[in-house]
């Protein structure tokens, strides 16, 4: 099958997000269009100095096109070896892949939905909302709201971006909650599952896509499970 064929990218621009993240942009070698599905990730390999094959999963941030880009939101884990090679590649850098693989994909028929991440889990589903919002036939009648939690102001990557997307969308909501927000933040406080009861109220009708850390990922599950939502509409993904 094609996505275990092996294919390298070239970056085209790499920039920072926060401190500690960046946005990486890259082009597939070899093909006019690179094809995957919104929420999908990639396989990446390298070599470490000592000759040991490295390979990690990293989602894909952007979402599918008619060309052969992809985009990356990479964290800098301490004295992980992936992330800081990622972190380090200057422009023109090429890198090995396989893929896209994953089923963290928007499920049909379309339901209102909650969209759940911490820190980088917000990559799969900035692909899954720019696809959703570019096109009305995607998101007519339905609502979505992004909870994004994060320490503190700067870290919340893509906030320009969406913001534009709350503009132009009266069914979009944006709502980051800072862990560590100073005195002067005015908006949500705390972590992303002490929010989930508000935004969901009742209902047990909608889809919940949550992405990040193990830790995040089952609180939240469980706190919709002890809403009363089956467990077939809380669609996830794990980093650890
Ligand atoms: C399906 C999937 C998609 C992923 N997508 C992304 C993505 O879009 N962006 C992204 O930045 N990462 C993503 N990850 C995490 C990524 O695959 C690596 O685990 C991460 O980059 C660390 O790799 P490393 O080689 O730098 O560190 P390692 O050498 O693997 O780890 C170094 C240390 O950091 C700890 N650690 C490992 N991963 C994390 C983490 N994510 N956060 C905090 N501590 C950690 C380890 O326990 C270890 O102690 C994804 C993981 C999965 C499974």
């Amino acid at each position: 099958m094609a996505q275990f064929q092996t294919m390298t990218a070239r970056l085209l621009s790499s920039r920072p997000l926060s401190d500690y993240t960046k946005h990486l942009e890259f082009e597939v070698k070899g093909v006019p269009r690179f094809g995957f599905v919104a929420g999908q990730w990639l396989s990446v390999k390298t070599n470490t100095p000592d000759g040991e094959e490295m390979t990690r999963a990293y989602s894909i941030a952007s979402p599918p096109s008619e060309n052969n880009r992809f985009a990356f939101c990479l964290n800098r884990v301490h004295d992980g070896f992936m992330s800081n090679h990622l972190c380090k590649l200057a422009e023109g850098a090429e890198i090995t892949f396989q893929g896209p693989f994953g089923s963290f994909i928007l499920r049909p028929p379309m339901r209102d939905t909650v969209f759940i991440a911490t820190g980088t889990g917000i990559a799969p589903l900035r692909s899954m909302l720019h696809w959703l919002l570019a096109d009305r036939e995607r998101h007519l009648g339905h609502q979505f709201s992004l909870l994004f939690g994060v320490r503190d102001e700067q870290d919340i990557y893509y906030r320009e971006e969406f913001e534009r997307l709350v503009a132009d969308h009266p069914n979009f909501h944006f709502l980051p909650t800072l862990s560590r927000g100073g005195p002067e933040w005015k908006g949500l406080r705390g972590y992303v599952q002490e929010h989930v009861p508000g935004i969901v109220a009742d209902r047990t009708d909608m889809h919940a896509y949550i992405c990040g850390l193990d830790k995040m990922v089952s609180a939240n599950r469980e706190l919709l499970k002890s809403l009363g939502w089956d467990r077939k509409a809380i669609l996830y993904e794990k980093y650890d």
